[in-house]
């Protein structure tokens, strides 16, 4: 059987793109997100590629979905899934804490921590089962600088990279590597969501300048994932040239 990677919010951005890099290396894939006919889309255009998809509607922010999905997986299947990327998530709003939307707040805790704590409970024993597995931990600039406004995206990221630390602590002896990837500036959907749908707003924040584009944080994953198997890259920092901190952005306009 190929080996199965399992890649929550698989619909948009560096999620989708990882899809579509691993299914070119013959991996079959397992995708989790919501939007459940973005999903069947990906999933129809990949097995043209003769690669077996498994499509899974969850919102990792319900942990009976997660659950369900998880144990929903064939015997043979979760013994050759290796590899897990926890990288459903989102900013919602930007703004000091003082004026806060709480709901806002709850969206980004409940996904971007809690969402990548449910899965990793469920898939984590199948990995130690097998004594084999890769997580990758998508975490951010933002969990490693703060940033105005960007106070509790930026600790739900801060959480996502002591998670990877804890996780690599705790994995070290079943053979499990645990890889953060802290990226800076992507463009995909991330400042719609951010901004609520208001496209003119999340367009300029990538004007002036080179962002990253989502296959290029999936081509650093695919390159950690293919390093021997006695090397681990613990920890990886992806930014476009024109981005120095999460705040210094040399942009031409
Ligand atoms: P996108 O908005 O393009 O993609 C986000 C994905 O997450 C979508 O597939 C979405 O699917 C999924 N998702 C969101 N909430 C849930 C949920 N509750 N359950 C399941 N899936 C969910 O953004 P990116 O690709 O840029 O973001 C991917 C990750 O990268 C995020 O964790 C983000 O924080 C991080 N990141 C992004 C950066 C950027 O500049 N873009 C920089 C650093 C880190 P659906 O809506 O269908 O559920």
């Amino acid at each position: 059987m190929a080996p199965h990677i399992l890649i929550t919010g698989a619909t948009s951005g560096i999620g989708e793109a990882c899809a579509r890099q691993f299914a070119k290396l013959g991996y079959s894939l397992i995708l989790f997100a919501r939007r459940e006919e973005r999903l069947l889309r990906l999933k129809e255009e990949i097995e043209k590629m003769g690669i077996t998809v498994i499509t899974l509607k969850v919102d990792v922010q319900i942990e009976s979905q997660v659950s369900k999905a998880v144990s929903s997986l064939p015997v043979e299947i979760k013994q050759s899934l290796i590899i897990l990327i926890n990288n459903a998530g989102l900013a919602v709003g930007k703004g000091p804490i003082s004026g806060g939307i709480i709901d806002d707040w709850e969206r980004m805790i409940d996904t971007n921590i809690k969402g990548l704590l449910y899965v990793s409970r469920h898939v984590v024993p199948i990995m130690q089962a097998n004594q084999k597995g890769h997580i990758f931990n998508i975490s951010s600039i933002a969990g490693k600088e703060v940033y105005a406004g960007g106070n509790v995206y930026c600790a739900t990221k801060h959480a996502v990279d002591a998670l990877s630390k804890a996780m690599r602590i705790d994995l070290v002896q079943d053979n499990i590597k645990v890889t953060n990837i802290a990226p800076g500036a992507v463009e995909s959907e991330f400042s719609i969501v951010r901004f609520k749908g208001d496209e003119e707003l999340a367009k300029s924040v990538y004007e002036g300048f080179d962002a990253l584009n989502p296959g290029d944080v999936a081509e650093t994953i695919v390159f950690a994932a293919t390093r021997p198997a006695h090397m681990n890259l613990n920890d990886i920092t992806i930014m476009p040239t024109a981005q120095a901190s999460a705040t210094v952005i040399h942009k031409s306009i």
